[in-house]
């Protein structure tokens, strides 16, 4: 079984261009070429046509049980009534978690402004996405997403799980420290590249990623992602394959450890195949 737990369906060539019909249909042709079985759609912290907004891809979620809704929060455009809107997705379990974009927006995960967010996280006991690491864009201010904020939050709310997205790369020993330091702090290998891996960065890459769940942190706390369409599934899906961990390990990365955290059952897999671990390389 494998969860993407990073996808998007953002239009990043043209965002004047709805293309929310079509990225989110080769999303799931994507997902069945590749037998990914459950997948975490990330909504922005912009609505524009190019980026559909939380209440868009809910509906276009709502009948499916294998794809599922991480509402994206905007700082700049911070509403209380948004968080009204979200507690409704949230009791109806159609929105499975928050995210939080620093670095693309300006502002520290651990703003005052931002603690009803937590709040709400921890009442309906989601996980908080944040962003960290680069950005692609060359506006954003890559100190605000450092991984080492993420820990200020992670102590100061110890009953809300966290994602430190990215790895934080390429900040990854700073990602291992505060993932291996407090309990509720998880992080997800997506966005590592764009399009495909190429063969030196996924050596370079993959060294560093196995040091880290061998040496540094809970094998518990990854979990596997890809920042689709950014990046292609091929590419990541050959790229978490060839990292040498126990069986068991790989087993908890492509799906337990998400599965656990975002409440997904095996019911929730359409393709549901069980001979997925043939797949595996140790
Ligand atoms: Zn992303």
């Amino acid at each position: 079984m494998i969860l993407d737990c990073h996808v998007h369906i953002n239009n990043y060539s043209d965002e004047t261009k709805d293309a929310t019909a079509n990225t989110f249909e080769e999303l799931q042709n994507t997902m069945r070429r590749n037998r990914i079985d459950a997948a975490m759609i990330l909504t922005s912290y912009k609505v524009n046509p190019g980026r559909p907004s939380t209440k868009q891809v809910v509906r276009l979620t709502e009948n499916l049980n294998h794809i599922y809704v991480v509402a994206g929060i905007s700082y700049l455009n911070f509403h209380l009534d948004y968080l009204v809107e979200l507690r409704d997705y949230l009791k109806d379990r159609t929105v499975r978690g928050l995210k939080l974009y620093p670095g693309y927006e300006p502002f520290y995960p651990n703003d005052e402004i931002l603690h009803p967010v937590y709040e709400l996280a921890e009442e309906f006991d989601v996980p908080v996405m944040i962003h960290t690491g680069d950005t692609y864009s060359p506006t954003g201010k890559i100190k605000y997403s450092h991984p080492i904020h993420v820990d200020d939050v992670a102590v100061d709310f110890p009953n809300v799980k966290f994602i430190i997205c990215h790895l934080g790369n390429p900040w990854t020993r700073d990602t291992m420290e505060v993932v291996y330091k407090n309990e509720n702090v998880y992080t997800d290998v997506s966005g590592l590249v764009l399009g495909n891996f190429t063969d030196r960065f996924e050596v370079f890459m993959r060294k560093q990623l196995q040091e880290m769940i061998l040496y540094g942190v809970n094998p518990n706390h990854v979990l596997y992602g890809t920042d689709w369409p950014i990046c292609t599934m091929e590419t990541y899906l050959k790229f978490i394959n060839e990292l040498k961990l126990p069986l068991d390990d790989k087993k908890k990365i492509f799906w337990e450890n998400g599965a656990k955290l975002f409440k997904l059952s095996r019911s929730d897999s359409q393709l549901n195949r069980g001979s997925m671990w043939d797949f595996l390389k140790t």
